[in-house]
């Protein structure tokens, strides 16, 4: 179906209000279509900023694209057209033994949405990144050419295309190696710390134990430390065929004015002390990968002008003196962090030349959009991180400024010689500063 009307689709932030159109790519597109302006390949509208975003131009909505396409239960080689969810992979697979073997905190974002941001989970120092499993991706260029790249195929493509923010081209079809796994479920424990050095000390020490970490941590109080450590494994015990939860819905827009600072108080104080009885226990795959999902639309919570989040990687060797600095930074703001997690990153080489993941710790704080006053404490926190040589996540970004990105990811000039003439983004234009 074509349509030639403007609408507004948003990020998962909902920050941006940009007119653009939608064009649905049915099954069997033989070229890129025909458009005045540029175009951009959009899954489900997971990414945070304005990477899936294309501001008075085009967007190809590939969620039609929703097909297995073969699966080999012998190998865990799956071949999937791009608009097929992650939680339908999982689905589809955990029941012959297999699973993705990385998958973001969502089962709601596309395959190929997924190799556009070379998406990474709670286990990265285990698993690396989404690229690290793919052998195949199925390119369609606007010169009317398919590509087919993969590492050792089509090499520099495949590592543009991979965290390449649909620029190099639609992914048409995805070829996944999935992981064998012996259950549904993972071992989970959780571990309350009120010191931060413990808590860190406690995450490298199951570097090479615990498969899954994740630190939750309630940056609103400024006197008192508190952190919530999740770990996990595998676990043992029986494969179930995992079926669509039911999944309530946020009906309205909360006001803003109800995310402040005496309510996120008072919600953390009871979050950390709830977790402070949770006992180690096994929890269905589904319901610890993408706690997240159980409450659908939740973005609504954070009030109708959106929320910014700050998604950022220290390199290990800068994170004893950088990440206390920018907690501090954080806790002395007059923004509320409504969120606030950590993860390790593991050493393993980035797949894509715009991948994220580098060796180090990293994290995501949500904030209600404040306008200047939010974007102004993420200005202070990027002069920080270039400082610590860090970066920020681009699939979470709507603030860095060109100068800012540039120095973040120096790659940028050799990636956008793979970019096609014919596709741009709102995030793309606002980093480099430059027009399609
Ligand atoms: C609740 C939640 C939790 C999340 N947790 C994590 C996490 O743990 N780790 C993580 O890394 N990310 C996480 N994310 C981010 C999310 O996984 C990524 O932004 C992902 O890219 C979203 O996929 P999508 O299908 O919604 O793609 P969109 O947001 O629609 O698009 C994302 C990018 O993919 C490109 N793209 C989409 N389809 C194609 C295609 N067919 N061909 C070429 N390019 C394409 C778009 O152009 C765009 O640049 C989370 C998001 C949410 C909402």
């Amino acid at each position: 179906m074509r349509t030639d009307d403007w609408t507004t689709p948003l990020a998962w932030n909902r920050v941006h209000r940009y007119r653009q159109r939608v064009l649905e790519v049915p099954r069997g597109l033989s070229a890129v279509p025909e458009t005045s302006g540029s175009v951009l390949p959009r899954g489900f509208g997971h990414s945070y900023g304005d990477s899936c975003l294309n501001a008075d131009n085009t967007l190809l909505d590939t969620r039609g694209l929703n097909r297995i396409l073969s699966f080999d239960p012998e190998t865990g080689v799956l071949h999937c057209e791009a608009g097929v969810t992650i939680g339908a992979v999982q689905r589809y697979a955990t029941p012959y033994g297999w699973r993705l073997a990385v998958s973001p905190s969502t089962g709601l974002a596309s395959v190929a949405g997924s190799v556009a941001h070379d998406v990474h989970g709670r286990n990265h120092i285990f698993a690396g990144s989404f690229g690290h499993h793919l052998l195949e991706i199925e390119l369609m260029r606007s010169d009317g050419r398919r590509r087919l790249c993969g590492p050792g195929a089509d090499d520099q493509l495949f590592r543009a295309t991979v965290g390449g923010m649909g620029l190099t081209g639609l992914i048409t079809t995805v070829k996944l190696q999935l992981r064998p796994v012996k259950s549904s479920f993972i071992n989970v424990e959780t571990h309350c710390h009120t010191d931060l050095s413990q808590l860190m000390a406690h995450i490298d020490a199951t570097a090479d134990t615990h498969e899954y970490a994740t630190a939750w941590l309630d940056l609103v109080g400024r006197q008192t430390f508190r952190g919530v450590l999740e770990i996990g494994n595998e676990g043992p015990g029986e494969r179930s065929f995992p079926q669509d939860r039911f999944q309530p819905r946020v009906p309205f827009d909360l006001p803003r004015l109800c995310v402040n600072r005496p309510h996120m108080h008072a919600f953390n104080l009871a979050y950390f002390r709830l977790c402070g009885r949770k006992k180690p226990g096994r929890v269905s795959y589904q319901k610890y990968l993408y706690q997240m999902d159980s409450l659908g639309d939740w973005n609504r919570l954070l009030g109708r002008k959106g929320f910014y989040q700050y998604h950022f990687l220290i390199p290990a060797a800068a994170v004893p003196d950088g990440l206390p600095r920018l907690l501090d930074a954080v806790r002395s703001s007059d923004n509320v962090a409504v969120l606030a997690i950590l993860k390790r990153y593991g050493p393993s080489a980035a797949p894509g030349m715009m991948s994220f993941p580098v060796h180090g710790v990293g994290g995501a704080f949500d904030f209600v959009n404040r306008g200047e006053r939010t974007l102004r404490l993420f200005h202070e926190l990027d002069e920080l991180m270039i400082e610590l040589g860090g970066r920020v996540y681009l699939a979470k970004d709507s603030a860095l400024d060109p100068g800012t990105f540039k120095l973040m990811y120096p790659q940028w000039t050799a990636f956008r010689e793979f970019v096609d003439p014919r596709f741009s983004s709102s995030l793309w234009r606002r980093v480099t500063g430059e027009e399609p």
